[in-house]
């Protein structure tokens, strides 16, 4: 699984230009893990784990 950290999220929109399966910008101006997200997209979240540029994103 996966999970964004909201207090080191700045809200860039990287994770998701690179991985909109998983991620999404909250109205908050922060990044989520979609409500939806069941898993997989294992590629594309490796990316967003690299791109994001304060490291907000952990994979478990
Ligand atoms: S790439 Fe990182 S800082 Fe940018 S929106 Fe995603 S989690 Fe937040």
């Amino acid at each position: 699984m996966v999970s964004v950290d909201k207090e080191k999220c700045i809200g860039c929109g990287a994770c998701v230009a690179v991985c909109s399966e998983v991620f999404e910008l909250t109205s908050e101006g922060k990044a989520k893990v979609k409500d939806s997200y069941a898993g997989g997209n294992e590629e594309c979240i490796d990316q967003a784990v690299s791109i994001c540029p304060v490291q907000a994103i952990k994979k478990f």
